[in-house]
């Protein structure tokens, strides 16, 4: 089959270089849109290249490039067939279903749907969806889970550009349809309201524009409202879209119930909102409730912890943006000027900016936060700043 072989080849082909590099990815540098440094062939200082965007390779010395397919050649030594199974795996049928074993029959299965370690890009574990003849679900895990879980998808993510466009949806099925309309996206590992996010995920979509698209139900709502606490200040921006509606009782159409084409997705995408969290009703709050309230407490502080020599092994929470990386909740910022230059007008865009998620200039809105606004007499008398509340 022909057509088979060209698709697999077109898939090889679009497996970022950088999720097959293994070990050799740290020691790469970022410069600009490219990844720069010593080759895994000859070595060196920055005679090695791939570019970001192109996917491509390229060494000075070896006088080898190209694209992904080139670059597993060369990094692995294989020849084009072998590279080609290399990067686009037959799926092996999964191992120890259950048919059959207590009676029962599974009757389809989704998946398996592989989930790579983000930064190598090698496959950690994979999860299966089964059907049983009796209405009955199961999920099966293949592959050491015992890590944190993964977003599917999220190898896919390291390394793109700030600002690119990235969905959150709500399992894989719906992540592939959007990839087969040529947009990038992801999912938790464990359907709607069990799928945690972690600081890990938010470090992986830093600096992202994310867009949610949850199911039109309500563990779609919780689904993002998880997602949002867990993400906001570290992504570009917080957006949703909801061509469904909100959640009205029924179960919830999503992506694959979708019918619009890539234009008709880029389109939606732009109409995307600031994401708020819908007024919850009586039953989406308590269920918001019972999904986090598994969340230990942090432990109080003890003596061996305020010591220098914990401090500095210490890990710090990643900053809380609220607009571009200018100001976070722990910024102080001084302007100053002659008097008309316009730091009133920059002050009150940016306080605006701040209070509505909005971008002022060419700082993006992060998240809505309640901003305090003083006119100067007044900030004359408040001026001991350090007095002002620690969070706004
Ligand atoms: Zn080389």
């Amino acid at each position: 089959m022909p057509e088979l072989a060209d698709q697999r080849i077109e898939q090889a082909r679009a497996v970022p270089i950088t999720s097959v590099l293994g070990a050799h990815r740290s020691e790469l540098r970022r410069t600009g849109a490219e990844l720069v440094g010593p080759c895994p062939n000859c070595g060196g200082e920055d005679r090695f290249g791939i570019h970001l965007q192109k996917n491509v390779f390229n060494c000075r010395r070896c006088e080898r490039g190209g694209d992904a397919i080139e670059f597993i050649k060369f990094y692995k030594n294989l020849d084009f067939a072998a590279a080609i199974d290399f990067l686009a795996p037959v799926d092996k049928p999964v191992k120890a279903l259950k048919n059959g074993a207590d009676g029962r029959h599974f009757v389809s299965r989704s998946g398996p749907w592989k989930y790579c370690d983000p930064a190598s890009g090698d496959v950690r574990y994979t999860r299966t969806r089964l059907n049983f003849s009796d209405g009955a679900k199961d999920v099966v895990f293949d592959g050491p889970r015992n890590g944190p879980p993964l977003l599917y998808g999220g190898e896919r993510i390291a390394d793109l550009g700030e600002c690119r466009r990235v969905w959150i949806v709500e399992g894989e099925a719906k992540v592939d349809r959007l990839r087969e309309l040529g947009e990038i996206a992801v999912s938790g590992d464990c359907g709607a309201t069990a799928s945690k996010w972690l600081p890990s995920h938010a470090e992986l979509l830093r600096g992202l524009d994310i867009i949610f698209w949850p199911d039109s139900d309500e563990p779609g709502e919780i689904y993002i409202a998880n997602a949002a606490k867990c993400l906001q200040g570290h992504v570009s921006s917080l957006r949703v879209v909801r061509p469904f509606g909100k959640p009205n009782g029924a179960k919830g159409r999503d992506v694959c119930d979708w019918e619009g084409d890539a234009e008709a997705l880029v389109k939606l995408a732009e109409n995307a909102e600031p994401y708020a969290p819908l007024s919850p009703d009586k039953g989406l709050r308590e269920e918001a409730a019972k999904s986090t309230s598994k969340e230990p407490l942090p432990p109080a502080p003890n003596r061996e912890e305020l010591l220098a020599a914990h401090w500095i092994r210490r890990e710090l929470p990643p900053r809380d943006h609220l607009l571009g990386a200018l100001v976070c909740t722990t910024s102080r910022i001084l302007m100053f000027g002659p008097t008309g230059i316009g730091k009133t007008i920059t002050g009150m865009m940016a306080g605006g900016a701040m209070a509505s998620a909005q971008n002022s200039l060419n700082w993006a809105g992060q998240r809505m936060a309640r901003v305090m606004y003083f006119s100067r007499p007044l900030s004359c008398a408040l001026a001991p700043i350090g007095r002002l509340p620690q969070r706004t």
